[in-house]
């Protein structure tokens, strides 16, 4: 990250404004401690935050015995079935597919629930790209509708207006571990006799009502790669109630083979299908990572809140804010806007460059996807115009018009969840950081000018 490199310069002004005061007899200037460290001052922490995938002896384990097992595939182990089996329940689910991957959960649950090419899925633009490429997998038209900023999550009140005789599907995603308004939802998803794809890819153990989210859509969909806070390098599961859906899934999912095949028994269920298969390594695995989650789901919470609290008094400083429905916020990420104006004009990228170099780790967030441009090249090919003729294409920018989202993607400000993984004195010197930036917000902003 690069910042202005009159670092020097200033310094030496500084100090030779200090000493001038000094033998003035007036206040002296403020010790180089308390200035910012990209402006020459002291960090204000040098010790790194919790690394991430957490392991011991339980991992350790579980790969040996699978590994030395032989076993190491779905059809002739145990470990997948038992992991499928204990995440429903910890879910309150009543059937689970485990797959490969979380943008593999959302291909199998969309082809399950036959979405296909010309079919309109609703869907928000603030998420991981997956959610989108999941839909253009199957040829279908992803319809942005734009974000409510407080929250984060789909506008709910936008949602009913973007329907269209096309609509296939409401596709919500649950970022950062916060709750989209499931409510609203789905009251507007029933009213139109939609089902409901939730992507929980950020959000295990999140709730809607006490009620595990993805749960409450028609299906919900998980990941399981290294950065979530459920991991197994990669890896993913949909949830799903209905019974005949989950055998659809299972079939699509294992190349139209029912879950009841015995493995060298070449019998089809009649579908359109891959291999999505989840391995024996990442059933136990997963396993062993779920003997930690509760706990480390708490911690998060618990830091978060008071995280919130402290955050809350920084000007300029806008902690992303709950549903009343979310009663549980499972906290992937830690996310808050950044008001440049309360901030002298210093800008965003300047901010998080200047915490970075106070040992705090943060990021921008999301960026603007040019969409237009990315439609053009996913549903402009010969093949996809004969689905989408080019009005569609060329009307499509007009219907997903999102400027809250671009907003959000210029103000919003992260913390990944392993930040919220420390000690509450770890929360204290995240804010004393921030408020002593804040502190000296306009010499930041002057000096990110001159650069
Ligand atoms: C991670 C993620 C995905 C994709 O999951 P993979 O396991 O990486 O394929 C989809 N949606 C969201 C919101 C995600 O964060």
């Amino acid at each position: 990250m690069q910042y202005p490199v009159n670092r020097r310069d200033f310094v030496a002004a500084a100090t030779a404004a200090g000493v001038a005061l000094a033998t003035h007899g007036a206040v002296a200037a403020a010790p180089a401690a308390d200035k910012p460290a990209i402006l020459g001052g002291k960090k204000t922490r040098t010790q790194a935050f919790p690394a991430w995938p957490i392991m011991d002896a339980r991992e350790e384990k579980s790969m040996l015995t699978t590994l030395r097992s032989g076993r190491w595939f779905r059809g002739n182990g145990t470990n997948v079935s038992k992991f499928e089996q204990s995440f429903a329940r910890l879910s309150g689910a009543k059937h689970c597919v485990a797959t490969n991957g979380g943008t593999t959960a959302l291909i199998a649950a969309l082809g399950a629930l036959e979405i296909g090419p010309g079919d309109e899925v609703i869907v928000t633009p603030y998420t991981f790209i997956a959610t989108i490429n999941s839909i253009l997998m199957h040829y279908a038209l992803p319809v942005l509708v734009d974000i409510d900023p407080e929250t984060y999550q789909i506008d709910p009140a936008k949602i009913e207006a973007a329907i269209t005789d096309r609509t296939a599907a409401i596709l919500p995603v649950h970022i950062g571990g916060n709750v989209a308004d499931l409510d609203t939802i789905l009251t507007v998803a029933r009213k139109h006799k939609l089902p409901v794809i939730e992507d929980c890819c950020q959000a295990h153990v999140a709730q809607w009502r006490h009620r595990s989210v993805g749960t409450w859509g028609t299906v919900g969909c998980f990941s399981f790669q290294v950065s979530k806070n459920l991991c197994s390098g990669e890896g993913g599961a949909v949830l799903t109630d209905d019974n005949e859906l989950a055998e659809r899934i299972y079939a699509f999912h294992n190349n139209c083979r029912a879950r009841t095949v015995i493995n060298y028994n070449f019998s089809y269920t009649p579908t359109r299908a891959g291999n999505f298969r989840m391995t024996e390594f990442q059933g136990g695995l997963l396993m062993a990572q779920m003997t930690r989650l509760e706990q480390q789901s708490r911690t998060r919470e618990e830091n978060a809140a008071y995280l919130t609290e402290l955050l809350r008094q920084v000007p300029g400083i806008k902690p992303c804010k709950m549903y009343a429905g979310c009663t549980r916020n499972n906290y992937h990420l830690y996310m808050f806007r950044y008001d440049a104006q309360k901030w002298a004009g210093l800008p965003r990228d300047k901010f998080v460059a200047a915490l970075e170099a106070e040992g705090i780790p943060s990021s921008g967030g999301y960026s603007p996807v040019p969409w237009s441009a990315f439609l053009q090249k996913a549903l402009g090919t010969r093949a996809a115009r004969r689905v989408f003729p080019a009005s569609v294409i060329d009307a499509w920018a007009g219907r997903c018009a999102v400027p809250q989202h671009e907003r959000l993607c210029a103000e919003g400000v992260w913390f990944s969840q392993t930040l919220l993984l420390g000690t509450r004195a770890d929360m204290d010197q995240v804010a004393a950081a921030i408020r002593k930036l804040h502190a000296h917000a306009g010499e930041l902003a002057h000096a990110a000018a001159r650069a």
